[in-house]
């Protein structure tokens, strides 16, 4: 009688959750409405970290297409959420719930409805397959908290990734593992197939994607930084990868005689679509960092990385082992010395100085260093930090030049920091992407970053009368 009952107290905990996509139990502490919760909680904090994209209708036609795909899926009864952010980083990502993420990063590299639906589909395929809840489960277990999967996320190192992480107190950003990703590329597949798409789209995205790589990998070669790594499909999935052909040849019989590729719809969607920082969040050129609003400037040193986060900038170390932050006060009291000691200690050398009329001070601790600098009212707090004892003192004279190099913004700079945006164009007979790209503001790299994001790169040319994306 007792292990009837343990048979039936742990019935009802694992058992509750039939895995919808296999049918099968899972062991899953979680019941549906308890999955539902935690994605809405989690939504929260994701849009806490990232903006959500202002375009109405933009942010519908996401939602049109996304919705159209849950209804083909495993789970059509859930609702749904598609949402995206005002984030550069080329990124897609989904909670538990039905939540689903695509940066407007990611939509300027796609050049069909059907490649944004095989992003959508792939992430759909990680709700329906209770991925997240399944590693949440795992988790919980091992009390590490929660987990928010992507698979184009960063990986972990990278300061995106590791401020999401912190924020939902998980630990595990490294993707969900190659079964896991195979699996939703899988349900993808079906899923495109089943709404009208032809489910090689999923190949060309990762074509793509992976030129985004090499491409980024030939631009830290010219910065003489490490290039930005990605985890998940990109390191699971070179797009000759045997078996992800397999698994989208498995849908083909699901395939319509006609399907869609809205090539020109989704063109004709993304026409305007802000590329690269957005100026409400201050923008990156060339590691120099410019806040029109603000009305400040600053110059980091040209080999570190630069990360413009919505709610702090990051500037990490060619080798990672050192970073610098700069943080706002809106209400400074006392001097700049002042400030600074209450801030940092008593125990740290401070210097005060004038940068250029903006009232100053520098400090120096054995494991801290940095300044503060008045500007309207406000203070901005740039603080370097090592990840071990003594890791700055490489750095000192970066660190001090970045804090001498702040400054009010001037007008020259002012024109500087308008936002590019995607605008398509009809390519003219005897047009070329070297052509296209002269006086472009994307400077030297322009030409090879207009093939990627037309998905001609390396050597592609645009053919007369072909819809093609400029950046201006
Ligand atoms: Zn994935």
């Amino acid at each position: 009688m007792r292990t009837l009952i343990i048979a039936l107290a742990l019935a009802m905990l694992a058992g509750c959750a039939q895995n919808p996509v296999s049918g099968k139990s899972d062991f899953v502490m979680m019941s549906e409405s308890q999955e539902v919760a935690v994605g809405r909680q989690a939504d929260v904090q994701v849009k806490q970290q990232y903006k959500v994209y202002e375009s109405k209708a933009l942010q519908d036609y996401v939602n049109r297409v996304g919705q159209k795909l849950a209804k083909q899926s495993h789970r059509p009864d859930l609702s749904y959420h598609f949402t995206v952010l005002d984030s550069p980083e080329v990124n897609a990502f989904a909670l538990p719930g039905g939540y689903v993420y695509i940066t407007r990063g990611i939509l300027a590299h796609l050049n069909s409805e059907a490649e944004m639906a095989a992003v959508i589909g792939h992430e759909i395929g990680h709700v329906t397959a209770r991925h997240g809840v399944r590693q949440q489960s795992a988790a919980q277990a091992a009390n590490i908290g929660l987990t928010i999967a992507s698979i184009f996320v960063p990986e972990i190192g990278s300061v995106g990734g590791q401020n999401l992480t912190n924020l939902v107190g998980g630990a595990l950003l490294s993707g969900y593992g190659r079964e896991h990703e195979l699996e939703s590329d899988r349900l993808g597949a079906q899923y495109l197939a089943r709404a009208g798409y032809d489910p090689q789209a999923i190949i060309s995205i990762l074509r793509t994607l992976k030129n985004q790589e090499l491409k980024d990998a030939e631009l830290a070669k010219q910065e003489g930084r490490e290039p930005r790594r990605y985890s998940g499909l990109f390191a699971t999935h070179p797009d000759n990868d045997t078996r992800l052909k397999e698994i989208v040849g498995e849908a083909d019989g699901l395939v319509s005689a006609h399907p869609f590729e809205g090539r020109e719809e989704f063109l004709r969607q993304i026409d305007g679509l802000v590329f690269g920082d957005n100026s409400d969040q201050g923008i990156v050129r060339n590691n120099r960092f410019y806040h029109a609003d603000l009305g400040i400037a600053l110059a980091f040193p040209e080999s570190w990385q630069v990360h413009n986060q919505p709610n702090t900038l990051i500037a990490i170390s060619p080798r990672g082992e050192a970073m610098m932050q700069l943080k706002m006060d809106q209400k400074p009291q006392g001097t700049p010395t002042e400030y600074t000691r209450r801030l940092v200690g008593y125990g740290a050398q401070t210097q005060s100085l004038d940068l250029n009329g903006l009232p100053a001070a520098t400090f120096e601790l054995p494991n801290a260093m940095g300044g503060v600098i008045y500007h309207d009212k406000k203070a901005y707090i740039l603080q370097a930090q090592a990840k071990e004892r003594g890791g700055l003192s490489a750095h000192r004279n970066a660190i001090f030049d970045t804090v001498r190099s702040f400054h009010s913004i001037t007008s020259a700079e002012r024109k500087l920091v308008e936002p590019l945006s995607v605008r398509i164009i009809t390519a003219r007979s005897g047009d070329t992407y070297a052509k296209l790209a002269q006086g472009s503001p994307l400077g030297k790299s322009a030409e090879s970053y207009l093939r990627l994001i037309n998905a001609q790169y390396p050597d592609g040319e645009p053919k007369p009368g072909q819809a093609i994306k400029i950046v201006e």
